[in-house]
């Protein structure tokens, strides 16, 4: 795959399997093994365009969730 924007300039990633965490409609979800690039040097996290689709998707209509989990949420100020 190859990655079209990354800030921090460098072009070599690594493949691994990643959790994300994402808010839809005050709704919290949080999608475990990811397959993603990660870069080399900055660790930023990227998708393919399908993984992205497929995802941000599932949020939009998620079904209903594997498990439900209990998780701190803290409010950066
Ligand atoms: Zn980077």
């Amino acid at each position: 795959m190859k990655v079209k924007y990354n800030n921090c300039g460098n072009n070599t990633f690594h493949d691994e399997i990643v959790n994300h965490v994402l808010e839809i409609k005050a709704r919290i979800y949080a999608v475990k093994n990811i397959p993603a690039k990660i870069c080399d040097r900055c660790e930023a996290k990227f998708f393919s365009p399908e993984t992205y689709d497929a995802v941000y998707k599932m949020n939009y209509n998620p079904k209903s969730p594997n498990k439900k989990i209990e998780a701190e949420l803290l409010e950066f100020s």
